[in-house]
């Protein structure tokens, strides 16, 4: 059962095709040769298929859009100098919290 437990933590990996080449063969192979994980490995498929079917879920009106685009438009603008480690940014109570945390 160990070896079940084994491929079955890496069956997201293996839909996500996270896994090298050789991993996922012996997934591939361990799937080929057993029906509980194979069995398992449909289920997680067929669950995120019908999850792909829904989507979106939601989708974010076009103002909300544009005023994200804004805010990453004026960030990359006000971006430090590279080594910098103040974050002109964020409000002062974060930007002192980080610059400690990075000390
Ligand atoms: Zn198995």
């Amino acid at each position: 059962m160990a070896v079940c437990e084994h491929y079955r933590l890496r069956v997201t990996l293996h839909l996500d095709d996270e896994l090298d080449a050789g991993e996922q063969r012996l997934v591939q192979a361990h799937l080929e040769t057993c029906a509980p994980c194979r069995n398992a490995f449909k289920r997680e498929r067929l669950f995120r298929e019908a999850i792909r079917r829904r989507r979106p879920l939601h989708v974010a009106p076009d103002d909300l859009r544009a005023w994200v685009a804004s805010l990453v438009d004026s960030r990359r603008m006000a971006s430090p100098a590279p080594g910098s480690r103040h974050r002109p940014d964020l409000p002062s109570s974060i930007s002192d919290n980080t610059a400690v945390a990075q000390s």
